[in-house]
């Protein structure tokens, strides 16, 4: 992978660049006493909720990172006389199966647990040797 590579996945842009009018809802809280439902903001173009929990969505260079670091674990693994390391064409494969993920890309409405699962989804997808444990390890350096 070159370095082009990963400039473009940080410049892809999503679909929906979501803009919401805070002033739209806020009013909502001093209105009412009580309210069974938080007032979330939302996306005036396409209606997608914004996440704004405590569960934040991560840009896709920590996905990035992690690759890269699941990378140089196996090559240890691999020098050890144990997994395979992760060649080229899988760590490609990831990345392409990555850049077409929305969730990496379009985090307004995305949680980080979302992401993570996509993420485990892919690598396991292409390399359904690597642990789940070890992914997660990884993702939670
Ligand atoms: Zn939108």
């Amino acid at each position: 992978m070159s370095d082009s590579d990963t400039e473009t996945l940080e410049d892809k842009e999503p679909e929906c660049l979501h803009e919401s009018h805070d002033h739209d809802w806020l009013p909502m809280l001093s209105k009412k006493e009580s309210l069974t439902l938080a007032p979330h903001p939302y996306c005036d173009k396409c209606g997608l909720v914004r996440n704004v929990g405590p569960d934040r969505p991560r840009k896709v260079g920590f996905y990035m990172e992690v690759l890269s670091r699941i990378e140089k674990h196996l090559k240890k693994e691999h020098d050890k006389g144990g997994k395979y390391k992760l060649t080229e064409t899988h760590k490609r494969l990831m990345v392409k199966k990555i850049q077409d993920e929305e969730v990496f890309f379009d985090l307004y409405g995305v949680m980080s647990s979302t992401q993570e699962e996509k993420f485990i989804d892919i690598i396991k997808d292409v390399r359904p040797d690597i642990e789940e444990n070890v992914i997660e390890y990884y993702l939670d350096y």
